[in-house]
């Protein structure tokens, strides 16, 4: 075996249904949903690709799955699915709106031995609730405070837009408060019903901005403040410059993971809603290997509009899902110009 273990992930959505509807959520509307045999049977097949790259080119992998929504705890089949993952030696995460999180639902998640549990909290109550519904962030925080009084590694993931990113401090204090491991933030994307949230996402000054006040948390807060954004990251380098022609870091759409969406169609970020295959069709290791969307992705001559030419290009390329979403606005379906909010590229 050679090197450190290749971290390998799928988003899978399990289910389009869900007992809230968000302003932002990025699901559109209801799809079928894959049954119990047909999730097992994709497993399998994801499992087969993992196992062949190991025994082919001696690779280490730490593979996992993060199940996700719609709310995932709305499945029946949700605990057997966990169990199925686990049994084929994937680590498994949930991500969850918490709400129906209850005592019992808490002590099964421990259960079911999941790596962690990712709960969306989008700001202080009232702005939670006039994004999430009513009464959501009460019944929001129940369910977190549940899962940390079982000792389930519990992680708070927040979606930043002007609504909600005067209040990140307070948010911070909240977390430390409920005693989870982490709160997260990403950017908004403006797609499914969060297009309609457009006007609320970030200009590159404020995305900048942003991710330098949350390095200001860093080192005083008792909590791991983060973002996976890859502009985030960039605001951590403090001027060092990567040197590789490889992506090593940065969007992990097709790098390090796909999402499975509920019907199976296979996208290399469910943010993106491009589809590029169905985990039920055909063998998942030839789609990644072969797939011109993936291969576009992994490739810095396929960018313009600044990521290509960009020093940055190798632990970044911004968010090609927020770039689609707003070049989709002006009629285009180009998914690899500009991240319209990097306060990085030289070209306007
Ligand atoms: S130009 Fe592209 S690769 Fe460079 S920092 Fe901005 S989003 Fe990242
Ligand atoms: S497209 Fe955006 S949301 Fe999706 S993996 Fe890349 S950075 Fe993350």
């Amino acid at each position: 075996m050679k090197g450190t273990p290749y971290d390998f992930f799928v988003q899978w959505h399990l289910t389009e249904r869900c007992n809230l509807r968000c302003r932002h959520c990025y699901q559109s509307g209801r799809v079928s949903e894959l049954g119990y045999e047909e999730i097992r049977r994709a497993i399998d097949n994801v499992s087969n690709a993992i196992r062949g790259w190991v025994t082919e080119y001696d690779m280490q992998m730490s593979p996992s799955l993060h199940f996700t929504g719609g709310e995932p705890l709305l499945r029946q089949d949700i605990f057997e699915i966990l169990d199925y993952a686990r049994n084929c030696g994937f680590s498994s995460s949930l991500m969850s709106n918490g709400t129906l999180i209850d005592g019992d639902m808490a002590e099964r998640i421990k259960e079911a031995q999941v790596s962690d549990v990712q709960v969306s909290l989008d700001g202080l109550e009232a702005t939670h609730n006039s994004l999430r519904g009513e009464g959501s962030y009460q019944r929001t925080l129940k369910g977190i405070r549940n899962l940390v009084a079982r000792g389930l590694e519990t992680n708070i993931n927040l979606t930043v837009s002007r609504l909600n990113m005067g209040e990140t401090g307070e948010l911070v204090r909240l977390a430390e408060e409920l005693g989870v491991s982490a709160i997260a933030f990403s950017r908004l994307v403006p797609t499914g019903r969060g297009s309609k949230l457009s006007n609320q996402t970030l200009s590159r000054v404020e995305v900048s901005d942003f991710y330098k006040k949350l390095r200001e948390f860093r080192g005083k807060s008792r909590i791991v403040v983060t973002s996976r954004d890859p502009l985030a990251a960039i605001a951590e380098m403090e001027g060092e410059i990567p040197q590789s022609e490889m992506p090593i870091g940065g969007c992990a759409a097709g790098i390090s993971g796909v999402t499975i969406a509920a019907d199976g169609t296979i996208m290399p970020c469910r943010r993106m809603g491009l589809p590029i295959g169905n985990i039920g069709e055909g063998s998942f290791r030839e789609l990644w290997a072969g797939s011109p969307v993936l291969w576009s992705l992994r490739r810095r001559e396929s960018y313009h509009d600044g990521c290509n030419s960009c020093r940055y290009w190798s632990v970044c390329r911004g968010c090609r899902a927020i770039a689609l979403a707003f070049a989709r606005a002006e009629g285009k379906e180009d998914y690899l110009g500009a991240d319209p909010q990097c306060p990085y590229r030289s070209k306007s």
